[in-house]
């Protein structure tokens, strides 16, 4: 697969869901990729991607950052309340604030620093126990609170159960998201991104779709 595919098909599912173009946005999930695939997509232009450890982030995007203007980093993965500083100055966008200890640190640094990346609220819709993310149950409080802290939400994140209908989940995320007030819905991966834009995705997050598979680490 390529880029230039997967833009395309996500055009396609924008059409087809009634959506205008370029209404979802596509972040390129480089996380553990070898350096030439990603410049390789910088190359062709793409500005937009998605790292799930501060630490390899921290590694990375500076370096890219010196030959490439305009980089947009999202971070997808889990943060630690002790690398959230590093996070927020790294990134332009956090899509897993999953707890209030966490949100009242991000509060605290925004508060200090007088800058805060969009903030997106990880919901476990499956309410798996492994797996993080607020509880569906308590996902109208915990907006609240955050709004209570100033916290710039711009919207819920999901990554639903392997083995189940994802198409259920991103309808969950999209009702809850809808009696919040809020507009964003990061969910989607290379499995299933055409079936979260039919649930009205507005970030989508590939990976190995664009890049291929990962080496595990
Ligand atoms: C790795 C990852 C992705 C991308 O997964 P692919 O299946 O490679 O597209 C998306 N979201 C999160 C949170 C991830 O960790």
């Amino acid at each position: 697969m390529s880029l230039a595919e997967i833009q395309n098909r996500i055009a396609r599912a924008e059409t087809a869901a009634g959506r205008a173009p370029g209404s979802v946005k596509l972040i390129a999930v480089s996380k553990v990729q070898p350096d030439e695939r990603v410049e390789a997509v910088l190359e062709q232009g793409h500005r937009i991607f998605g790292e799930n450890r501060v630490q390899e982030a921290a590694g990375k995007w500076p370096r890219f950052r010196e030959r490439y203007d305009g980089i947009e980093l999202h971070l997808i993965g889990p943060l630690q309340t002790n690398k959230a500083r590093q996070a927020m100055e790294l990134a332009q966008a956090i899509h897993s604030l999953d707890r209030p200890k966490l949100a009242r640190t991000l509060a605290r640094l925004a508060q200090e620093t007088g800058a805060c990346p969009d903030l997106f609220i990880q919901v476990n819709t499956g309410e798996e126990e492994q797996k993080a993310g607020i509880l569906p149950a308590e996902a109208d409080a915990f907006v609240e609170e955050c709004r209570g802290l100033d916290l710039p939400v711009r919207g819920l994140m999901c990554i639903p159960p392997v083995d189940e209908e994802p198409s259920l989940h991103f309808a969950l995320l999209a009702k809850i998201a809808a009696r919040n007030g809020l507009d964003g819905l990061s969910m989607g991966m290379s499995g299933d991104f055409e079936r979260a834009i039919a649930q009205g995705a507005t970030h989508v997050r590939v990976g190995s779709a664009i890049f291929g598979e990962r080496e595990t680490v």
